[in-house]
């Protein structure tokens, strides 16, 4: 946990959120800004940076993060037609909130554009 970062803050229930899933390791989220009508994150309850950083310290992590994203798309109903999830990672991948989350955006036709 760490008191200067925002999904830890989240995590810890000190910042509201709504919540889609959780279980011991990972908790889902409504995104504050949605740029589609589903778009929730999912966030390791504990801190990682990045996608880097959760693939090289922590497997069980790992797993329990791609898990949780097939549950959400499960439980938001996207699983079919399809939705999309990404882990922005660093200044040039856009990320802006410095803990491990995948995105999972869906229920309308998005762009097969990914730059
Ligand atoms: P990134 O740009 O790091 O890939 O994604 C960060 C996401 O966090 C953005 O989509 C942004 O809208 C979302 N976000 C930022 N602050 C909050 C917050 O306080 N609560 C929630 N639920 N989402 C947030
Ligand atoms: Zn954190």
């Amino acid at each position: 946990m760490s008191d200067s970062c925002l999904f830890c803050r989240i995590v810890a229930g000190e910042l509201p959120s709504t919540v889609v899933y959780e279980n011991d390791l990972v908790i889902a989220i409504r995104d504050i800004n949605p740029v589609a009508p589903v778009h929730v994150l999912v966030l390791t309850k504990e801190h990682y940076d990045d996608i880097v950083d959760l693939g090289e310290r922590s497997p069980e992590a790992s797993a329990a993060l791609i898990e949780a994203v097939a549950s959400v798309a499960q439980i938001e109903q996207v699983a079919e037609p399809g939705f999309r999830t990404t882990f922005n990672t660093g200044v040039q991948g856009g990320q802006t909130v410095d803990h491990v989350h995948a995105h999972v955006i869906g229920r309308r036709q998005l762009s097969t554009s990914l730059g």
